[in-house]
């Protein structure tokens, strides 16, 4: 089966306590097809950089296999920059600097080729466009949205419309008690799903994730990891393991959603090993399945006998 992803792809700058970088590539789209392409064949980025987007960036694209059909470079403007800088815990991090550039008027426009994507992966971005990329979709067997903070502030209405029409809502604790106004997440889960989407997936960083599904409940373990270098793109990482796998099995049973919260931890996981995007350029399928099997290792629960 087929992703399609849209979101943003950039330029970062990022300070974390193991280093700094000026400039490497990111961007939520970048992050969710990188992961994803390693799980599944047919990813299809939808996407608008600037002039200034190096062709060994998008070779690395290429190199995965990621179709560019609805990747555009709008030779007028800059591609979208962000720099961030991480505080000693890694949870929480301060925005130093967002240019919008190409990002400020990114109207996505699916190709025909491409509307009938089964899986669609809705990146961080403004919620109307989000809805926007939806409603140009034919027969979408399941779309995943993320959202952010900027977003259930600035946009509340505009993203609880679009949450309204998506099948899985993937986001972190804090985000879905501010959507919601519930401290228990359990209650907030029950709330979101209200509004819409049937399956929802909250990630808590380095503890895990839940997921709420009408088939029942599941709770990832986190990977006990002593070097993080960079958390940038964790949570983008995870939702591309999530919908790669997914796509690559088309099973929407729970025992495979469950499966698809693990690929997602083990793409997180691997994700923030390095700075930037860069520890996707070195993995391999061995590599993935060592990993999901050490998650399953650390969630085992013998018999009580
Ligand atoms: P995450 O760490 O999952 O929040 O994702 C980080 C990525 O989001 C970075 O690579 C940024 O380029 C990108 N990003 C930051 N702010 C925005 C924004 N307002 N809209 C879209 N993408 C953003």
């Amino acid at each position: 089966m087929s992703v399609l992803v849209v979101g943003s792809v950039a330029y970062d700058g990022i300070e974390t306590p193991s280093g700094k970088v000026d400039r490497t590539l990111g961007g939520s789209a970048t992050y969710i097809s990188l992961a994803s392409s390693y799980l599944t064949d047919a990813v299809r980025l939808v996407a608008t950089v600037g002039k200034d987007f190096a062709q060994e960036d998008i070779d690395l694209f290429k190199r995965h296999g990621i179709n560019l059909d609805g990747f555009k470079v709008d030779e007028n403007e800059r591609t979208f920059f962000w720099r961030g800088r991480y505080h000693e815990d890694l949870n929480t991090r301060d925005t130093l600097e967002t240019q919008l550039n190409v990002i400020e008027k990114f109207d996505p426009v699916v190709p025909d080729s491409l509307k009938g994507s089964r899986y669609v992966c809705l990146g961080n971005l403004d919620p109307v466009i989000q809805k926007k990329v939806l409603d140009q979709m034919t027969t979408p067997q399941l779309s995943i949205c993320d959202t952010m903070n900027f977003w259930i502030e600035g946009m509340n209405k505009e993203l609880k419309e679009t949450i309204s029409k998506i099948d899985c809502l993937i986001i972190n604790d804090s985000e879905a008690r501010e959507l919601t106004g519930e401290n228990n997440l359990i209650e907030a889960a029950d709330k979101i799903r209200e509004m819409g989407p049937s399956i929802l997936i909250i990630k808590k960083g380095e503890h895990g994730a839940m997921l709420f599904s009408d088939d029942g409940f599941f709770t990832a373990p986190a990977l006990p990891l002593t070097e993080i270098k960079d958390p940038t793109g964790a949570g983008d990482s995870f939702l591309g393991g999530f919908a790669g796998w997914l796509s690559k099995t088309d099973d929407l049973s729970h025992a495979n959603l469950r499966r698809a919260v693990i690929y997602g931890s083990v793409m997180a996981s691997f994700c923030v090993e390095d700075f930037g995007p860069m520890r996707f350029d070195q993995l391999s399928p061995y590599k993935i399945s060592e990993r999901y099997d050490e998650f399953r290792k650390i969630a085992e629960i013998p018999s009580s006998s």
